[in-house]
Order: C-alpha cells, then sequence, then structure tokens
C-alpha cells in the first residue's frame, strides 16, 4: 500500500524516512579478510540472506478519534501498519490479544489505539500497563506523555514514586504504567485504596510478556489473575456488563457509555511480545483468558545478512594462549553461579569477547555504525576497551567513537549515548541486552552478537537493531566456547526459518501456587468460585495451607490468618537474597540470589562486581550476607559440590526397552563442600581448601533416562567408562536444553550416576533449579528425541579429541569435569535414541517447533 522507499518503521507506524548507507557483504567480506588466511580458517559456517520486506500501511480504524491521529501525526506517524490496526481492532471491540512481532514493528501503537481512544471517549476508564523493567515504563510513558492527550494524566507508579506524588496517581492518573513487581507489592495489596481506579480498569496492556517464564512468569500469571479476581469484587457500574456481546458490545458513539468498558468478565488485556512460538497459548497461560494472537508483521525492513561465526582455534600451547583470555575468566557474567568462568583447560578457541572486540574496531574503523551485544557488563566493558585500545593503536583518537553501555545506567546517560550513535558521534558500542528492552535506538548498520543469547526470539531480537531505515544491514553471531554456540554455528537450521520457542511457564508449580494463594487470601478472602480462576490444584492447595495453618476456613471462604501479608519475592528462587557488603564501609555491592551464594560467596571466594574484585571474608547465612574486601588476587576461586538425588513420584514414564525416560519429582541434595584456588595466568591449581557449609534441599522436577547396563556394553561401552560416558552426556544435553526451551544453562542441573539407587540402573538426571521445578524438565521429557538427538550431534560433531567447553565440558561441573568420556558418551546417546525411536510418541517434534 505504502511504497517501502518512502517510508520506515519507527516503532509509532508509519513515518517519512531519513537515508543511510550500508553495504552489509562488503563489510563482513572485510570482516573474514582479517582472520582468513586459507578458506580453512573462515570463521564464518554460515551466511543467511534475509529478503527486504515491503510494509503494508492500513487505514485507521474509524473509531479512532480526530483527536488522537492528530497527536499521531504530530509524532509523525501518518498511518497504522496492518498488523498494528488488526490488534488495535480486536482489543477495541473487546476481545483480548496478543500481538507478537519483530524489533521496531511498532507493537506499541497497537495498544495505545484502543487505550487512547477509549480514555478519550469515556472520561472516566483508566488503563493499567505493565512492564517487566522499570526503565521500559519510563520510555512509555515519555511516548504517551508527549502526545499530550487531555485528561489523560500517564503516570508512572513503581518504587521509585515519591509517597507524595501516590496518592495523587491513584485518584488522578487514567493511565498508569508500573511492573508486575509493584501490582504486586503494592497495588493488590492496597486494593481499597486503587477500588476508584480498578472499577473503571478498560485496559490491562502486558508489554514484553515473552519475559514472564519460567517461575517468574508463573508468578506473574497468578499476579494477573489477582487483579482480575480484585477488579470482579468492584464491579463498575453497568457498563462493565453491557459488553457481554464481545464484538457488538460497544455504541457507536462511545460518548453515551456512561459506564467503565472492559469486558463481562473485567478489562481487556493486550499483550505485547517479541516474536515467539505460539504466543496465543503463551498468553492465555499467562492471563488465564481466551487470547487471540496477531503474529504477520507488516511493517517493512531491509534486507538482512546473517553470518554465524565460529572464533578460530588457538595454538594448542597453553603458554601460547591470548593474554586476554587467561586474565579474565571467561565469557560469562559474574553474577553467574557455580563456577562460572572455569576453566578446566586451556580454551580451545579464542574467546568470543575477544573476537567481538576485533569485529567491532574493525567495522567502526570502516565507518560502519555498530553495536555488539554481550551478556554480562564486564563483557561489555571488555569489549569496548579492547575495541578501543586497537583503534587508538591505528588511528590516535578513533578510539573515543566507542562505548560501552550497560543496564544500570542512569536515563540520562544512556538518552546521551543513544543520541551520540544517532548522530555518528559515536560509531561502536558495546552494550549488555539491556537494550533488548524496549529502548528506542534504530540506526545500525551492524548488529554483533557475543555468544548465542539464549533464544532465538532474543537473538531475533538483538539482530533486528541493525537495518537503518529499512537499508541494508549485517548481523554477526559469535559462537562462544560452549555446546550449544558450537551446535548451532554448525547447524543454521536451528536458527533460521524455524519459529521461535515457546515460552515455558507453569502456573500449576505449588511452589508458585501455595504463595500466591496466600497473597490472594490476604487481599481478600477466597471462595470457591477464586479456586477456578487460579487452576487445577488449587483446590488442594488451599486444603494443604489449611493443613499447614497458613489458611482458616470459614463458611464465608478462606482466610489469610496472619496479621502481616505474606512475603513473597516473584524474582526469587526460594529464600531472601544474601547481600553482598564492602565490611570497612558498610556499602552494599549487590545481592545473590539465595540458591547461588553457597558457590558465588563462600569464604574465601573471589567475588567481581562491576569488573572489581573483591575477597569474601564470611558468609553469614543467618543474616543472609557475605561481608567482602576488595583485592585483586592472581588466583581465581572454583567451588566443588556433591549433589545427590532421590525419586520422590514420577509423573509420566516410557518403557523403551533396554531405555527408560521419566519425568517426576526428584529431592535434591547439595553441598558445597571445597574449593579449589587456580592461578589465573596458567590455570594451575594452587590448593584445595575445605568449607564448613550445610546441605541443602530443592524438592523439584526432573526428567532423566535410564540404559541398561547389557546394552551399553553391547554398544561398546566399557564398565569402567560408563560413569564418564553418562557425565559428559549430563553435560552436553544440559547445554542443549536451552534449545527446546526458554531457560538458561543456568536454570537447570544434572547429575549421572552408574548405578542409581532409585533406578537401579545406569541414569543421567536433569532438573529444574528452582523449587517446584519451572517446567524445563517437562518440556525436555516432551520432546526428548529432539532434544537428545541435538545433544548427540554436538557431541559427534565436535572437532576436539577428548572433550572441551564447546562439548562436554561444563563451566559449572561441581566434579571438576570428571571423569569424561566423550567417545562413550555419544553411543550412550545412540542407545537411547535408538530406542526411543522404536517406541511411539517419544517427543519427536523438532526443537523449538512448538
Ligand atoms: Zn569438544
Ligand atoms: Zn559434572
Amino acid at each position: 500500500m505504502t511504497s517501502p522507499a518512502t517510508v520506515s518503521a519507527g516503532p509509532g507506524g508509519v513515518r517519512p524516512r531519513p537515508a543511510g548507507p550500508g553495504d552489509p557483504g562488503e563489510l563482513l567480506r572485510r570482516l573474514r579478510a582479517r582472520t582468513s588466511g586459507g578458506p580453512g580458517d573462515d570463521p564464518v559456517t554460515h551466511v543467511e540472506r534475509l529478503p527486504a520486506r515491503a510494509g503494508e500501511a492500513a487505514p485507521w480504524p474509524d473509531w479512532v478519534p480526530e483527536e488522537l491521529r492528530t497527536a499521531l501525526a504530530r509524532q509523525g506517524v501518518v498511518a497504522p501498519w496492518r498488523h498494528q490496526a488488526e490488534a488495535a481492532d480486536h482489543a477495541y471491540h473487546g476481545r483480548h490479544v496478543v500481538i507478537a512481532t519483530g524489533t521496531a514493528s511498532g507493537k506499541s501503537l497497537a495498544y495505545q489505539l484502543p487505550a487512547l481512544a477509549t480514555l478519550l471517549a469515556d472520561p472516566r476508564a483508566t488503563v493499567l500497563y505493565l512492564a517487566p523493567t522499570k526503565a521500559l515504563a519510563a520510555d512509555q510513558l515519555r511516548a504517551v506523555a508527549s502526545l499530550d492527550l487531555p485528561g489523560v494524566r500517564p503516570a508512572c507508579y513503581d518504587g521509585d514514586t515519591p509517597r507524595a506524588e501516590r496518592d495523587w496517581i491513584r485518584q488522578h492518573s487514567r493511565f498508569v504504567l508500573t511492573n508486575p513487581d509493584m501490582l504486586h507489592h503494592g497495588i493488590l495489596p492496597g486494593h481499597a485504596k486503587w477500588a476508584p481506579f480498578l472499577r473503571r480498569l478498560a485496559f490491562v496492556v502486558v508489554d514484553e510478556c515473552h519475559t514472564y517464564r519460567g517461575v517468574f512468569g508463573s508468578h506473574v500469571a497468578h499476579v494477573l489473575r489477582r487483579l482480575r479476581r480484585q477488579v470482579a469484587r468492584y464491579p463498575g457500574t453497568p457498563g462493565r456488563g453491557l459488553a457481554g456481546v464481545p464484538t457488538a458490545r460497544r455504541p457507536t458513539d462511545r460518548r453515551t457509555t456512561s459506564g467503565p468498558v472492559g469486558t463481562a468478565d473485567g478489562p481487556v488485556f493486550v499483550l505485547a511480545s517479541a516474536t515467539s512460538g505460539d504466543p496465543a497459548t503463551v498468553a492465555e497461560r499467562l492471563t488465564g483468558l481466551p487470547v487471540i494472537a496477531v503474529t504477520e508483521d507488516a511493517s517493512p525492513r531491509g534486507g538482512l545478512t546473517f553470518a554465524l561465526w565460529e572464533p578460530p582455534l588457538l595454538p594448542s600451547s597453553p603458554s601460547a594462549a591470548d593474554p586476554t583470555d587467561a586474565s579474565r575468566p571467561a565469557d560469562d557474567d559474574p553474577g553467574d553461579p557455580p563456577g562460572s568462568g572455569t576453566r578446566d583447560a586451556a580454551p580451545v578457541r579464542r574467546s568470543a569477547l575477544r573476537e567481538t572486540a576485533d569485529l567491532l574496531g574493525d567495522a567502526v574503523a570502516a565507518g560502519v555504525r555498530t553495536l555488539a551485544f554481550v551478556r554480562s557488563r564486564r563483557g561489555a566493558e571488555v569489549i569496548a576497551t579492547t575495541a578501543r585500545r586497537a583503534l587508538d593503536a591505528a588511528v590516535p583518537g578513533l578510539g573515543a567513537r566507542v562505548a560501552a553501555y550497560r543496564a544500570g545506567y542512569l536515563r540520562e546517560e544512556r538518552r546521551a549515548l543513544e543520541q551520540a550513535l544517532l548522530s555518528g558521534e559515536l560509531l561502536g558500542l558495546a552494550s549488555t541486552s539491556a537494550l533488548e528492552l524496549g529502548v528506542d535506538l534504530v540506526g545500525l548498520d551492524a548488529v554483533l552478537i557475543c555468544g548465542y543469547p539464549g533464544t532465538r526470539a532474543s537473538l531475533w531480537q538483538q539482530a533486528g537493531r541493525a537495518g537503518r531505515s529499512g537499508q541494508e544491514a549485517l548481523a554477526v553471531l559469535v559462537a562462544r566456547d560452549d555446546p550449544l554456540d558450537t551446535y548451532l554455528v554448525h547447524h543454521p537450521e536451528a536458527l533460521f526459518g524455524r519459529p521461535v520457542e515457546a515460552t515455558v511457564l507453569d502456573p500449576a508449580n505449588p511452589y508458585v501456587l501455595g504463595p500466591q494463594l496466600c497473597c490472594a487470601a490476604a487481599e481478600s478472602p477466597l471462595t470457591p468460585a477464586d479456586l477456578e480462576l487460579f487452576g487445577p490444584g488449587a483446590k488442594e492447595t488451599v486444603e494443604e495451607l489449611v493443613a499447614a495453618g497458613a489458611l482458616r476456613q470459614r463458611p464465608t471462604g478462606w482466610y489469610w490468618r496472619h496479621p502481616e501479608r505474606p512475603e513473597v519475592d516473584l524474582r526469587g528462587t526460594g529464600g531472601s537474597p544474601v547481600d553482598v557488603v564492602e565490611a570497612a564501609t558498610g556499602r552494599l555491592l549487590g545481592t545473590v540470589d539465595p540458591g547461588s551464594a553457597h558457590f558465588l560467596v563462600h569464604p574465601g571466594a573471589v567475588y567481581l562486581h562491576q569488573g572489581v574484585s573483591y575477597l569474601v571474608d564470611d558468609l553469614d547465612l543467618a543474616d543472609g550476607c557475605a561481608l567482602v574486601h576488595a583485592e585483586e588476587p592472581d588466583w581465581s576461586t572454583h567451588p566443588r559440590d556433591v549433589t545427590s538425588l532421590s525419586v520422590v513420584s514420577v509423573r509420566s514414564y516410557l518403557d523403551a526397552g533396554p531405555v527408560g525416560l521419566f519425568l517426576g519429582e526428584v529431592d535434591v541434595t547439595n553441598q558445597v563442600v571445597s574449593y579449589q584456588r587456580r592461578r589465573l595466568s596458567s590455570g594451575e591449581v594452587l590448593d584445595t581448601r575445605p568449607l564448613d557449609l550445610p546441605a541443602r534441599e530443592l524438592r523439584t522436577v526432573a526428567v532423566w533416562f535410564t540404559v541398561s547396563p547389557e546394552a551399553l556394553a553391547a554398544a561398546g561401552v566399557e564398565t569402567a567408562d560408563v560413569p564418564g560416558a553418562l557425565h559428559a552426556a549430563e553435560h552436553a544435553a544440559i547445554g542443549l536444553l536451552p534449545l527446546i526451551a526458554t531457560c538458561d544453562r543456568w536454570d537447570i542441573g544434572g547429575l549421572s550416576t552408574a548405578n542409581h539407587p532409585d533406578t537401579e540402573a545406569p541414569t543421567v538426571f536433569v532438573y529444574d533449579g528452582h523449587p517446584g521445578g519451572a517446567g524445563f524438565a517437562e518440556r525436555a521429557y516432551g520432546v526428548a528425541s529432539a532434544w537428545l538427538s541435538a545433544t548427540r550431534d554436538a557431541i559427534a560433531e565436535c572437532g576436539c579429541e577428548t572433550g572441551c567447553p564447546s562439548c562436554v565440558q561444563s563451566p559449572k561441573c561441581g566434579n571438576g569435569n570428571n571423569p569424561l568420556a566423550k567417545a562413550e558418551a555419544v553411543r550412550v546417546l545412540d542407545v537411547v535414541l535408538a530406542n526411543l525411536a522404536t517406541t511411539a510418541s517419544a517427543g519427536s517434534d523438532d526443537p523449538g517447533s512448538r
């Protein structure tokens, strides 16, 4: 409808478009030229060409008032794209909708249109907007406020909102922007004060809803149910009822509607998601409501050249290793749990960080506006510093055109950097994924992604930053030295041309459901009708809570028994976080998740915080506090732990002859017993020191497989190699699980044994690292064949001889990656796969196809 040559996809809608340069093919050739000495050295394993797409604009829906059109036109939005109009129309007519399209495809307009049109038409209606981060809510506030519409009075209501302003917002704002944590801790417990707002609630906007996954997502699903319950308790006057028939619910002249809008059951939910597998089902799990999905992106985009890049092998002698690689532990976040950064062998490949820094330097030297994404803050600093140094060595002063950008920067600082990049003053930026979330930064020619970001959804979101105003652009995924990244750069079919993974969450997790039912009961007594809202298992859980003394049953419902509110942390993984405090100054440096505290801040541990090194003097578990002092020793620390596991119950299993596949509940006992100190420069073990930390128990969900010793012997796995073979298979299986579930390696744990007392067979367990499970093991069980065959291929195709971080070594192994038997691991998996294949329905769908 509108020619792609004259418009660009701004976050709003159709806008006039500026010009821009860029030849990605030429840039890629330059980047390759640096490393390639000959045909065998080419770091590029695959190049995918994604063609340009023309945009398709739509007319404004007739219900969008002139006032709103004019305001949008002032912002340069002259018409919506088709997907925006379609989603907006569903929402306006009372149908819950999720819009799941690419980065910069303008999802905001899809909820702004119905929400703002309704606020203008009905002077009493209200809108609640939820973002996963305060920064995103603040950005959205700017966008809505800049439209300057009368009577909307948009406002952020979060932990930073001054007390003095809160009353005003509750009473006067009609567009409140907040986050699920604030809804959970502040708004819902104080629902009486919010009654006038809730009574007139027309829309609930859930932005970036794909970020609500795992345990956090399961909590948020219940927070939304609690919101629905409270809204239902404050019925709006006749208005809410007149929406009985959704499509015909609204009178043409909405100004005649005296009551609030929304469906008969409450407000209309509008969800926005990154491209994701099966968004309708995920949105339904999240809200508990039927949701329509709009997934066809009609915004225009330029062509994208996407290269997969595997850093070259280093010379084999450890002493020849790149000093940059040796002086810092690894590509991982300092906040990463167990033994992050452990290297049991000299790195086999050049580090992805170092490689990305060089690529960034080269791109900037070529005058290309480039953004490099990396997981950790420290990684962003390392990339920026390394690139700056290289550029300054080539052309003094050129280094100043590269900067680092990370979560935690103040908004003013972020804006200044964005501005500098847009103006061309800055050419290169190394960033954590902070930029992923809604920050409006377009205008880049190339994006470098240092390490697979964990999901295809994030990968596309990051790559989507490239493409100035619909121009041709380049994206490069630089593989890290781990099994998943290595697998992906050699299996482009696992990345391209397949849908992104579905978000995994499990509202039925009893460890989430129980605390959430307590919160709900504390807000107002639970009735039998409420239980239906909270899903299957709610009745049972309530009975358990009564038996445990948390709730009391009365004829009118279930009551919370305690004077204080239940303490439930949506993002927590059990217990309150451990504070890391500088002993001399009392300064709080940060917090560590209680599940990782024993690994990260045990006495004697080296703790890294924003690039500064600290030594832990004491870990006080009773007070939840670790005391540290700044010190930069020339050694790193690596915790050792022992894990045991017992099977509590089997939920489901598959009998495949000599192989068994199981899903069930398990108790995992873990104890961090000692740590090694290793010299930073060489990796040499200095000593092993004992620790006196208590064992911890976790009841969770696991997937496991067993293989009979006879089948292993027949496949040529010697008895002596069985432990190493299972251990190697376990590590790789954990490394590959993120391919099929939206978890990361740190969300899951494993255990392998040549003879487990509960299974009486050689067994590999992989379990969810969160109490009650988070849905990852369940997903793995459902697609076991696809998962284990990717695992098998990752090991078999790795070029190393006896195992490396790209295949069977794990950075979080509590056993120092010992024993490991690489070749035998492939044989074990072959036996498992062959037997699963002969048994029907063994999770044969493709990775990520659900
Ligand atoms: Zn390997
Ligand atoms: Zn291990």
